[in-house]
């Protein structure tokens, strides 16, 4: 059997890391930024997902010498020119809430006939000093409405293709088969499992 592999995940944000703990199971110990004593504000301040996971990795890989992955993601919506992407945490300014991004792209959205949209995530990884980029999407449609009460940001107005209930409305595994970050971390995990062997 395989050692576990010890390795951070660059982010404060509890929901994320309970999705991906589940994803991960035990073969790993997936460790928080709280866990390595990282309590200051990482750097983000870049135009591309890409380049945002690759700083927020990189920045904590050379400051702590850990195995670490960082995840950037945006919601990126055709009508809207791909808005609002990588400003999907602010999009309504910052410390608004999501409630708040969700009422602004409904309002721009209003009236709108094309509705599609997709999740984006990529993940940068810095295992053993090397780098590495997975990439993960979820196609889908914006509803008129909020729908369900589980998940967080915009779930609740996100309908995921091939489905008739949003995000909100899913249990968090069924979520996590197709999700943008559950795919990217499948692309993790996979490469990972094959590193260990
Ligand atoms: P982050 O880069 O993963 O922190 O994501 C940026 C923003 O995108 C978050 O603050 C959320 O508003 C939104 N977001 C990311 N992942 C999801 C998701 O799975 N569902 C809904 N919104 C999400």
């Amino acid at each position: 059997m395989n050692n576990k592999l010890e390795i951070v995940f660059a982010t404060n944000n509890p929901n994320k890391l309970k999705e991906i703990r589940e994803i991960l199971g035990e073969k790993y110990k997936l460790l928080s930024l709280q866990d390595i004593n990282c309590n200051e504000e990482i750097p983000e301040d870049f135009e591309t997902l890409e380049e945002n996971a690759n700083q927020k990795a990189e920045y904590i890989f050379k400051k702590y010498n850990v195995n670490v992955f960082a995840d950037d993601t945006g919601l990126e919506i055709d009508a809207l020119n791909g808005e609002p992407g990588v400003y999907s945490a602010r999009y309504a300014g910052e410390n608004k809430s999501s409630e708040d991004n969700m009422q602004k792209v409904l309002l721009k959205m209003d009236g709108t006939e094309n509705r599609n949209a997709k999740f984006r995530t990529v993940i940068a990884l810095y295992l053993e000093g090397k780098k590495y980029e997975f990439e993960g999407e979820v196609i889908g449609k914006i509803l008129e409405e909020k729908h369900g009460n589980e998940g967080f940001g915009y779930d609740p107005i996100f309908m995921p293709e091939n489905y008739n209930i949003s995000f909100a409305e899913m249990e968090l595994s069924e979520k996590n088969k197709i999700s943008h970050r559950g795919r990217a971390v499948e692309k993790l995990t996979k490469f990972l499992k094959n590193k260990t062997i």
